[in-house]
């Protein structure tokens, strides 16, 4: 290993999370763990993701895959013993390696309910960093993300400090600190067989009886990072801290907000072959009308490409701001507006979307379901894109919207603050439409103030569609970013 390191300065990046694009996906987490390596691996990184081999990966993915060994590991109080395999796929230059184990990943879904989620990710995080010494590759950084891999931190410095891997420095990144892995003491303690110190409230402990895997590996983790500088702050007050507020102020100085990019080839509309038809910059506004038109033939929406579509591509959960779109919804549909939602979680919003798609039959489609494809024909077809979130970390919806010429209409909160810079009429200059208070008739205004661009003032709002494709949306800043916190943290 130590000759290997001096023959190759490239910095070694060990990737843990719980979902990665193409193979299993449900958030924009999926999106990052997928795009980062591959940006950091043009910054002549090497870089492996470990990822749990759920059932549900596809077929074909799983066809491809190649045995790469298993060994026995101890997991819980007692020392019972739990098989691990890696499966690994190399793709693009990327190596995904897969920790198979049947009992934790046989289910259909990668997340259950907590009380089985926290044995799961419990091992998990401990397999991947003992997958990483039984193939004798040692990182420099073993980049953590979410609560699922929030252990790592802190089996980096207890089991695993006298091992090879006990070398590497770690980064844990919060995509949403509204998840955080809570569970009580005993059923913590059982699962990870973690030192009793660590069950104290400087580091895991939470409340009377509870422990709280986030909390203990921001502690633990020799660097934090979140997916935008405005989040980084926000985290750090009582409204948006998820009560981990304290604990994220006096950790602060190793806290870093770096925004999330997305993947300009997966994303792109000139060579997009689920759009009707593919565009860039110069033939957008004429492109953008032929996906209009077939977006609303096979979303049942009245056909005409002079009518204003508003997208909503959203988990349907509170944070998304949809309280705030049910509450306006029936005074933003007019003859010449429409809504298409695509979504799907919390079944009081998916009974609500779906009661307007009745009363506004050919205005309103709710399609209640996860869809890739549809995803970017909606992005394509839409003429705006509505992210009114409580709060939201980064967000890459609006990203990808500007990528695809369609204007967001977003709450100034959060990564839509970092990422899109206000319209303003008397300079003409701007991405999107803002607005900051979490009321819905400052939306229902921000709308309308969208509705006097588009219908009122055509030629500035086709100026402003081809100035928010031209927005540098990739990943290329914020990897080189990620690498120069990587060169900080080991030299
Ligand atoms: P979050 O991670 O909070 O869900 P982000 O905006 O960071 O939100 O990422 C959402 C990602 O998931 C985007 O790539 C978006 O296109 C995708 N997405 C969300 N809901 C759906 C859906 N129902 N069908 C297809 N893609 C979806």
């Amino acid at each position: 290993m130590g000759e290997q390191n001096n023959q190759d300065t490239r910095r070694r990046i060990a990737f843990v999370g719980s979902e990665c694009y193409p193979f299993v996906k449900t958030g924009g987490l999926g999106d990052v763990m997928y795009a980062l390596p591959r940006a950091l691996i043009e910054q002549d990184c090497d870089v492996r993701v470990f990822l749990p081999k759920y059932a549900c990966i596809p077929q074909k993915y799983k066809e491809k895959m190649v045995y790469r060994g298993s060994f026995m590991m101890n997991l819980c109080q007692g020392g019972r013993e739990f098989f691990v395999g890696i499966m690994e796929l190399v793709m693009d230059g990327v190596i995904y390696d897969f920790i198979e184990n049947e009992e934790f990943f046989s289910w259909g879904n990668p997340y259950t309910d907590l009380f089985a989620d926290i044995p799961k990710y419990s091992y998990f995080s401990k397999a991947s960093l003992a997958a990483m010494n039984f193939m004798e590759w040692t990182p420099d950084i073993v980049h953590c993300h979410d609560w699922q891999a929030a252990l790592v931190p802190i089996y980096l410095k207890t089991h695993f400090a006298p091992t090879p891997v006990g070398q590497a420095r770690s980064v844990l990144t919060i995509h949403n600190l509204r998840f955080q892995g809570i569970c009580g003491i005993p059923h913590m303690k059982y699962w990870t067989d973690i030192p009793g110190y660590v069950f104290d409230y400087p580091y895991m402990k939470q409340g009377e009886d509870d422990a709280n895997m986030m909390k203990g590996g921001l502690a633990f983790a020799d660097c934090i990072t979140t997916v935008s500088q405005t989040y980084a702050g926000e985290i750090q007050t009582g409204f948006y801290g998820e009560r981990l507020d304290d604990h994220l102020r006096y950790h602060s100085g190793k806290l870093v907000g770096i925004v999330n990019g997305i993947d300009v080839e997966q994303w792109n509309s000139e060579t997009d072959a689920l759009l009707a038809a593919t565009y860039s910059e110069a033939d957008v506004i004429e492109k953008k009308k032929a996906n209009k038109l077939a977006l609303q033939e096979k979303l049942g929406l009245v056909q005409d490409e002079n009518k204003l579509v508003l997208g909503l591509i959203s988990r349907l959960t509170n944070q998304k701001g949809l309280d705030l779109v049910n509450a306006i919804l029936n005074d933003i549909v007019d003859d010449n507006t429409q809504v298409v939602v695509l979504g799907t979680g919390d079944p009081n919003y998916e009974n609500s979307f779906r009661y307007y798609e009745s009363v506004h039959k050919g205005k309103v489609c709710a399609y209640i379901s996860y869809n890739e494809a549809l995803a970017h024909q909606i992005y394509a077809g839409s003429d705006a894109l509505l992210v009114p979130s409580l709060f939201e970390p980064c967000g890459l919806t609006q990203l990808i919207a500007m990528r695809y010429g369609t204007i967001p209409i977003v709450r100034e909160t959060g990564g839509l603050k970092d990422t899109v810079q206000p319209y303003n009429e008397n300079t003409n200059e701007g991405n999107g439409f803002t607005f900051i208070d979490y009321d819905p008739s400052v939306l229902f205004d921000c709308i309308n103030r969208a509705k006097s661009v588009y219908f009122g003032e055509r030629e500035r709002w086709d100026e402003m569609v081809r100035r928010d494709m031209a927005v540098d949306v990739s990943w290329k800043k914020s990897a080189s970013e990620y690498l120069d916190l990587y060169k900080k943290l080991k030299g």
